[in-house]
């Protein structure tokens, strides 16, 4: 019998959830609005209740506990989302399935996913960023997820301003880091509407400043992990001629230190190669994994 793996995806708005052999062969799969955690992850249970599965990874929104020998590992901690603070994920999902469950952030999922299927495959030191609601990142190296006390935060990584820039920003901690200076609400408190929904001048001159802090935020990144590539995500990264620019203005930024061609190729950021699957393909590599560890 083909062994069937789970994965879930949890997000701010929704979890996805999925029964398959990997992301390319997925047999079941639904989605379950975020409600408060009881709800969400009674219906995470229901569905997994029906289908067998051999381990499950979740990829999850955070901050999360991921010191294996931690009190509180497998939790979401300090997250300002209402209601969900110190909620425990992995416990419930171990208890009702008693199969191996793999665990990490969101980015550090589709992080591993873009490795083992996406726009990174055959490389060991990448890194996957995502741009939208909020700016997060994971970080590969030498073909591990890289975690400490803590998962990386490269949302509130510093960026220089854009010279003439009087804006605020938007993060609750540091005003003007990276995700207060460049996420998707950012744009829309800088510009007063939603970025998707700005067009022709007024469209262009934001384009031009969220480009700028997002080579901002990938040139710390290139200077402090050595990526062999970075793969620009989420809702906000999408915006038509975007990207070339950050690519541009990188190039710009790192001013032929250390002189790298690598660092101008085209690919050197790019899309994720699994659009937005990313997650859940990460999902899989973490149920992978955690059934690599029990075996
Ligand atoms: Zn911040």
């Amino acid at each position: 019998m083909t062994r069937q793996l789970g994965a879930v995806e949890a997000g701010g708005t929704k979890f996805v959830c999925a029964v398959g052999t990997g992301p390319e062969n997925i047999v079941a799969r639904t989605k379950v609005a975020t409600q408060d955690p009881a709800t969400t992850i009674g219906n995470v249970l229901s569905f997994f209740a029906e289908h067998d599965v051999t381990a499950i990874g979740v990829a999850s929104f955070g901050p999360l506990e991921l010191r294996r020998r931690h009190e509180l590992y497998g939790y979401i901690t300090t997250t300002p989302k209402p209601g969900w603070s110190n909620t425990e994920i992995v416990g419930p999902l171990e208890a009702a399935t008693r199969v191996p469950i793999g665990f990490d952030t969101d980015v550090n999922g589709a992080a591993l996913g873009e490795g083992r299927w996406g726009a990174a495959r055959g490389l060991s030191t990448f890194v996957y960023v995502t741009i939208g609601t909020g700016i997060g990142g994971g970080a590969v190296v030498n073909g591990q997820v890289a975690h400490g006390l803590v998962h990386a935060e490269m949302g509130h990584l510093s960026v220089r301003r854009k010279p003439g820039d009087d804006f605020a920003g938007t993060c609750p901690f540091h005003g003007d880091c990276f995700e207060g200076m460049a996420s998707g609400p950012s744009m829309a408190a800088r510009w007063g509407t939603p970025a998707e929904t700005l067009t022709g001048d007024a469209l262009e001159a934001a384009i031009e400043i969220e480009a700028h802090y997002i080579a901002e935020g990938l040139r710390n990144i290139v200077y402090a992990i050595a990526p062999e590539r970075i793969i620009v995500g989420g809702g906000v990264s999408s915006i038509d001629g975007l990207l070339p620019q950050v690519r541009r203005k990188l190039t710009e930024s790192l001013a032929g230190y250390p002189g790298l061609p690598d660092h101008e190729k085209p690919d050197f950021v790019t899309p994720p190669g699994l659009g937005d699957g990313s997650g859940i393909a990460g999902a899989f590599a973490l149920a992978e994994t955690a059934l690599a560890e029990r075996l």
